[in-house]
């Protein structure tokens, strides 16, 4: 079976290189036409001579994500793009959604890195539909070089927020950042990046040492899915967080910032009644004095499903929306009050289901033919 060269890195396709054709430098060739030129087949890679492309040819292929569906914001300039990716093993097609938000001065990917997901957070859309597989390499940074090309836009940020649990894929993702920000492809500043976890027991003290070990990541930024700084209510809206207790998690935020120097941005959805008490305000700012942090409060953005509690008290009837806007701003207030860095993260994209929480496809069945770009 044919391989896709988008899955290699630079040293991997040296040693390709050497092997089809003895001269290791062609792989260098082949790095930049993949990921800085963005070449969609192996034809294309003028560089590297006729007798090397048809050896690749023959045990080789470009293969990235397929376009099935545009989707324009009406509210502001974001976009989300549906692609199917390559089928499994057993035949199996798969979907997953990826966002282009558009601010002043920058344009930023939210990627996925799984087709859905088994954390199962109870706001999120993403977690009802359950895990189907991960993404392979070649699926995470495709995302970006389709959304780059269909789009016409420079991509300035990437963040990994979209569906899936980057840190429950952790090698495809750790290798994804390496190959986006290598000065001989897409060089994307790793300042510019951010992955987002909810946490696991040593993951974020490994994630510290990994992006030391390449200086081209070194400086990747790390957001904790935080929501809330109860464990009881955060073990009911993220069933994760039972075996990932907060002690623990901001012991291994204190590492990862001690070795990294790099700050930590919590994300913190905001649950009106929920999580904005004044318990859960000196909490926040207790916390926001252990590492230098800045706390990213996301308004809650409904999501088709019915909740459980502590959520459920927002089934059935729709958000207050002017209620919770002004709780929202409360909340920031209080903590702007106590010299807490925080951000309102804008609800961009909200009207086309793809803003925080809200990615999902469905029905993976529905996949057809018929899809258009609109
Ligand atoms: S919020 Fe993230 S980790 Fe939680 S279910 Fe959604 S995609 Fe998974």
């Amino acid at each position: 079976m044919k391989k896709n060269l988008l899955n290699y890195s630079l040293d991997e396709l040296k040693e390709i290189a050497a092997e089809l054709d003895g001269r290791a430098f062609r792989g260098e060739q082949l790095f930049e036409a993949l990921h800085k030129r963005n070449t969609d087949t192996i034809s294309g890679v003028k560089s590297i001579g006729r007798e090397l492309i048809q050896k690749l040819e023959e045990k080789y292929y470009i293969g990235k994500d397929e376009n099935k569906l545009v989707t324009n914001s009406k509210a502001d300039k974001t976009q989300k793009f549906l692609f199917e990716i390559e089928p499994d093993h057993k035949g199996n097609k798969y979907l997953i959604e990826t966002v282009l938000i558009r601010e002043e001065g920058r344009n930023t990917v939210c990627v996925s890195t799984q087709v859905g997901c088994n954390v199962g957070c109870e706001f999120c859309a993403t977690g009802k539909m359950g895990f189907s597989k991960n993404l392979t390499v070649a699926e995470i940074i495709s995302q970006v070089y389709q959304v780059k090309k269909i789009s016409g836009e420079e991509i300035t940020n990437i963040v990994y927020m979209g569906m899936g649990e980057p840190f429950l894929n952790y090698d495809n993702m750790l290798k994804s950042l390496k190959i986006l920000t290598h000065p001989k492809g897409m060089n994307l500043s790793s300042k510019r990046i951010t992955v987002s976890t909810v946490g696991f027991k040593d993951k974020i003290k490994k994630f510290a040492e990994d992006i030391l070990s390449d200086k081209e990541i070194k400086n990747v930024k790390l957001a904790l899915s935080l929501h809330s700084t109860d464990n009881g209510i955060r073990e009911s809206i993220i069933p994760t967080s039972k075996k990932n207790k907060l002690g623990m998690i901001y012991d291994e935020l204190s590492y990862f910032y001690s070795r990294t120097k790099n700050k930590v941005t919590y994300e913190y959805i905001h649950f009106p009644g929920i999580n904005d008490t004044e318990e859960d305000i000196k909490r926040l700012v207790r916390i926001s004095k252990m590492v230098p942090c800045n706390i990213n409060v996301i308004p809650f953005h409904p999501i088709n499903f019915e909740l459980k509690t502590p959520l459920n008290i927002y089934n059935g009837s729709d958000i207050d929306i002017s209620l919770s806007n002004k709780k929202l701003f409360e909340l920031i207030a209080k903590l702007r009050d106590e010299k807490v860095v925080v951000n309102l993260r804008s609800s961009a994209g909200v009207d086309i289901n793809a803003a925080c929480g809200q990615l999902t496809i469905s029905n993976q069945n529905t996949l057809t033919n018929h899809h258009k770009v609109i």
